[in-house]
């Protein structure tokens, strides 16, 4: 097989509508990604301005440059369209259509039609802004950290500029002899380029799509749905990872007669007092420290490094903040929490059994208390 212009432009347009035809399936079965209908889209209309391009003295020339740029911009615009969906950002028509708007105007203007320059110049610029705000829309939106976000974000950025760069070279260079057919060879080479972006571009849509739903499984998967806060599972990957650099304090909570708040004020009522104390103690637990719930109305933090007397005041903090949680419509609704508290280094389950003969100790020395588990244990409030 010959590498010929013809032969390029119809493996560009073979490839992008495959692409194309892949994405609108894959979205077109979920409808959870809307940006890969924009992209898919984008796809086609790109494969569609590439046959316009390709066909250039075969058809009108209003098909193969007015319509065949126009689908072009269109395509572009779309991939526009497609970043700003990915982040959930509003998707105004107006400016996705500007771009193709703008050009079929100014192909009215006989002057400008008949300038191959100023049609290159005005193309590029309109495909370049729009490859740009793409990759800002994606740079923009970085808090959300995706491996492949900064990838998508850099390619988008280059292909602006190198879309871009056809500007001064236009300007710079001579003009080519009026009536001179555009060389097809360099039709094919910006299609295989335009290709190559497309592929790039799409895959990392792809995985950028993929990355999110992965992060959001991995977020349920270790949150508990309750409160909000890590689950068992969560707090005990965090616990292990920390031991293995050195000692931590364990605090395990455990809230008083909490069966009691059930069986009187009813079990949506023993939920809000959930999701009240994890807030109660969020607000006073230092900075950054892990805290999760370990199942029914006990929870538990990590301290790492912390000694017995800052684990003891931590402990102490969320006491006081508890027995100070307001609950107004309900006269009689007390809260109060017992805590066990182990220091030390080794297996987080060694661990947490010694907190927990801590919490044993504070129930039965009468709730409302931190204990600190020690070769002997000790009351500490
Ligand atoms: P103690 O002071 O000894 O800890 O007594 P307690 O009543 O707090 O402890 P117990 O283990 O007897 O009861 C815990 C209760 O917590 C029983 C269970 O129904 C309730 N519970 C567990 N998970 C939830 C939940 O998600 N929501 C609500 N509302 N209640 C829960
Ligand atoms: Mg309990
Ligand atoms: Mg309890």
């Amino acid at each position: 097989m010959k590498l010929d212009a013809p032969t390029l432009v119809t493996v560009t347009v073979f490839v992008t509508v495959v692409m194309g035809a892949l994405y609108l399936l894959s979205w077109s079965q979920t409808r959870r990604t809307r940006a890969l209908g924009f992209l898919g889209t984008a796809q086609v209309s790109g494969a569609l301005a590439a046959t316009l391009f390709g066909l250039r003295g075969l058809v009108p020339d209003w098909l193969s440059i007015g319509l065949a740029n126009a689908v072009m911009l269109a395509a572009f615009g779309l991939i526009w369209g497609g970043a700003r969906s990915f982040e959930g950002r509003r998707i105004a028509v107006l400016p996705l259509a500007a771009g193709p708007l703008v050009w079929l105007a100014a192909c009215l203007v006989p002057p400008f039609y008949a300038s191959l320059g100023a049609r290159v110049v005005l193309a590029s610029a309109i495909a370049g802004l729009y490859c740009a705000l793409a990759a800002r829309t994606l740079w923009h939106h970085r808090g959300e950290r995706l491996p492949s976000r900064a990838p998508a974000a850099i390619l988008l950025a280059s292909e602006a500029l190198l879309i871009w760069t056809r500007i001064p070279a236009t300007l710079v260079l001579p003009a080519p002899p009026v009536g001179t057919p555009t060389d097809p060879f360099w039709v094919a080479v910006l299609c295989f380029v335009a290709l190559l972006y497309s592929v790039a571009v799409s895959v990392l849509f792809m995985a950028l799509a993929k990355e999110r739903l992965e992060a959001e499984q991995r977020r349920v998967a270790e949150t508990d749905p309750l409160t909000g806060i890590a689950n068992r599972r969560a707090l005990g990957a965090e616990a292990r990872r920390v031991l293995a650099a050195g000692p931590v304090a364990l605090l395990l909570f455990d809230l008083d007669h909490f069966k009691r708040v059930n069986d009187t004020f009813g079990h949506a009522v023993g939920d809000a007092v959930l999701v009240g104390f994890c807030a109660a103690a969020g607000q006073v637990l230092p900075e950054g420290t892990a805290f999760g719930r370990l199942g029914g109305e006990e929870f538990a933090c990590l301290l790492p490094g912390a000694g017995a007397a800052r684990a003891v005041a931590v402990a102490e903090t969320v006491r006081h903040a508890v027995a100070a949680m307001r609950p107004d419509l309900l006269p009689g609704l007390s809260v109060t929490v017992s805590t066990g508290i182990a220091v030390g280094a080794g297996e987080f389950e060694t661990l947490l059994g010694l907190a927990d003969r801590a919490l044993y100790q504070a129930k039965a020395q009468g709730r409302d208390r931190v204990v600190l588990a020690g070769p002997e244990l000790r009351r500490v409030a």
